[in-house]
């Protein structure tokens, strides 16, 4: 095997949380701990909910933990653009050669059903009720005068299975726990699930660690990967943090975006809070990332959510 090629890709709409950089040294210690190479990939698509300021921003949190990387934003390297907006005529290119195998159809559906594709987080494809695959070419064109379409991938009855480097085995029937799932959004906007495949792909990404919540992604994505003939990665989903109130913590989550942490905690503070959530340290110590790879065990690194109380 080569040198291990990992990477942290997050969406540039607002400030990092605690979550979002707990698996960002993951990701690092991971790649670190193997002597790999870490590449930083901006993945802001949505123009709606990125900002470049943002992405700025977020290279800052990271080099203030400790965090750095050999490719990608702000760094550059053979597999630039390192920003998804500046990648769109690959995607197009990559949706046109899936759009020629006839494996691609209009939606029509509701404005509401098609932007919830764009989000990661969801199963898109559970959308119910979508008959867009049985409309006739008449139908379509009649249609297409009154309104821009999203573009839906066909998926297959099939089962796609993998084992995750944390979770263990994950399997899912691509028909029947997804179904036909958006790579274009009406207004032109790549999806998530088509550029993600197509960049880590393209950068030669051959480590995945990022959250759980994308855990469900990995099977629509391995399908993606298939089907553009590109190598797949091994995967890591992570645990995520959780408020005490059992909810999910996100962006809005101002308390703890990294604004308000950089006040709170020195990064050698913070580092060991996230190393012992992480199984490595026995109790939050100081900690510096360059240090924990050197002891970087995934054995160790818990596989169900952590709540945290800060
Ligand atoms: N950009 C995605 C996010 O910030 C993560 C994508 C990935 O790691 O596959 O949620």
């Amino acid at each position: 095997m080569g040198v291990i090629r990992g990477r942290f890709a997050p969406s540039p709409s607002g400030r990092m949380h605690l979550g979002n950089l707990f698996s960002a040294l993951l990701a690092w210690l991971s790649v670190r701990s193997a002597g790999g190479v870490m590449v930083l990939r901006m993945e802001d698509l949505d123009p709606d909910r990125c900002r470049r300021e943002y992405a700025g921003q977020l290279a800052g949190d990271l080099r203030w933990l400790g965090l750095d990387w050999d490719e990608g934003y702000e760094a550059g390297g053979p597999h630039g653009p390192y920003l998804q907006s500046e990648r769109t005529e690959l995607y197009a290119a990559a949706f046109r050669s899936l759009e020629e195998r006839g494996l691609i159809y209009p939606c029509f559906c509701t404005r509401a059903q098609r932007l919830a594709a764009s989000a990661p987080h969801r199963g898109d494809g559970q959308e119910t009720g979508c008959r867009c695959k049985c409309l006739t070419e008449t139908e379509r064109a009649a249609l297409a005068r009154t309104r821009r379409p999203a573009w839906r991938l066909t998926v297959p009855g099939r089962e796609i299975s993998f084992t995750d480097g944390l979770q263990g085995p994950y399997s899912e029937n691509l028909l029947r726990d997804c179904g036909d799932f958006i790579l274009r959004r009406s207004d032109g906007v790549y999806a998530y699930q088509l550029a993600v495949v197509f960049d880590d792909g393209d950068m030669e990404i051959s480590q995945v660690v990022r959250g759980r919540d994308l855990l469900d992604s990995t099977p629509r994505q391995l399908y993606l990967y298939e089907l553009l003939g590109l190598a797949p990665p091994e995967f890591y989903h992570v645990p995520l943090l959780l408020a005490p109130d059992g909810r999910r913590l996100s962006k809005r989550e101002r308390d703890l975006d990294m604004g308000a942490l950089r006040q709170r905690f020195t990064p050698a503070e913070l580092t060991g809070l996230l190393a012992f959530w992480a199984g490595q340290l026995d109790r939050p110590e100081l900690a510096d990332p360059a240090e924990l790879a050197k002891i970087f065990d995934w054995k160790k690194v818990p596989r169900a959510d952590i709540t945290v109380a800060l």
